[in-house]
């Protein structure tokens, strides 16, 4: 088992498959992207099934593939394939944006993935584009709809919040869970990535910020009630509007930080293991990869530096410029 110095017992990875996206969204990314990692520095698929065997073999049982955009990747299918028969591995999940999911939903699935969770900011198609740059709304909800068809449950949809963009939409998105069983989860939008230099038209940077508190306040006219959490560790808060189908979850990086429950660790696509989000301390598997040498000690290591907690209210750690499509958010 993976215990950190502070009790956590580590059960979590969350690998970046690729830096790259087909969307750009303001608060992640620069108009015209970022420098890509180079092809021939992103990890492979063998390395990748390496690196969960291993990490199975020291107790990790939750997989979430993310990105930048994950079913960009080239081979996706083999990939999830290859991960979901991995001995000790109970729950393989993706968080995607959704534009290619349509085709890809039924296949995942019947590769081994069990559920997906799609960013979804906005209900309107111009404010889709506005805020991806670019990406068709309908896609995604065509993809949401696959996703539900092909049993990808539960089906999550994640919602940035931001002042003067989407927190307006705050009811509107709560109520699709009314008449669906999804799980919609709005999350407060971090210091990080893009958010400082997202350009002309958007809220400036002393506004965007809206807190989980307000956003329980626009909401209090749906009556939401809690629902108790099954495990302890999860990130979000969760209420359920009374008779509806899904729940309404509320994800409090800043406000009310989840770090005394983080069971998380993050593989970087080009190989290094980050023990959090924020701060930037990482441990480098690529040379131990390339020389054929055993992973587990770098485990431990990064799992020995896992900090208590950040925060963000306060300050960005010095060096944490790289976004969330970088990282693996
Ligand atoms: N491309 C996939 C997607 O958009 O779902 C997976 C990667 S994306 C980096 C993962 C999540 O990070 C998305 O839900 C996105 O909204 C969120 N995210 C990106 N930048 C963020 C920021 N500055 N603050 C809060 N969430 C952010
Ligand atoms: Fe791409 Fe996801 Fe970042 Fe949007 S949030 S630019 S979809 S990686």
């Amino acid at each position: 088992m993976l215990t950190d110095s502070f009790g956590r017992t580590i059960t979590y990875l969350r690998i970046s498959l690729t830096d790259r996206c087909n969307l750009r969204c303001v608060y992640c990314m620069p108009a015209d992207g970022i420098r890509w990692t180079p092809f021939a520095d992103l990890l492979s698929d063998d390395q990748i099934v390496h690196i969960v065997e291993v990490a199975a073999s020291l107790g990790i049982r939750k997989i979430r593939l993310t990105g930048g955009e994950p079913l960009v990747r080239p081979g996706i299918l083999t990939l999830v394939r290859r991960i979901a028969a991995i001995p000790g591995i109970q729950d393989l999940s993706l968080t995607t944006n959704g534009i290619l999911l349509e085709n890809l939903a039924a296949p995942l699935a019947e590769a081994g993935l069990k559920r997906v969770n799609v960013s979804l900011d906005t209900l309107d198609k111009d404010k889709f584009k506005r805020i991806t740059r670019f990406g068709d709304i309908e896609r995604v909800w065509n993809g949401i709809l696959a996703a539900e068809r092909a049993g990808l449950s539960p089906l999550k949809l994640n919602a940035v919040i931001v002042r003067g963009l989407n927190a307006d939409e705050l009811p509107a998105l709560a109520r699709l869970t009314v008449e669906h069983p999804w799980h919609v989860r709005f999350i407060e939008i971090m210091p990080i990535g893009n958010t400082q230099e997202w350009g002309r038209g958007f809220p400036d940077s002393g506004t965007r910020y809206f807190s989980m508190q307000e956003m329980h306040s626009d909401l209090a006219v749906l009556n939401m009630v809690p629902v108790p959490s099954p495990t302890g560790s999860e990130t979000a808060r969760t209420f359920r509007i009374p008779g509806a189908l899904g729940t309404v979850g509320f994800i409090s990086p800043l406000g009310e930080h989840f770090c005394q429950n983080c069971n998380r660790l993050r593989l970087t696509s080009d190989g290094h293991l980050r023990s959090c989000l924020v701060i930037p301390e990482e441990v480098s598997l690529r040379a131990a990869l390339r020389n054929g040498e055993p992973l587990e000690q770098l485990f431990l290591q990064a799992i020995a530096n896992k900090p208590l907690q950040h925060d963000l209210l306060v300050s960005v750690p010095a060096g944490s410029q790289l976004g969330m499509s970088q990282i693996g958010g």
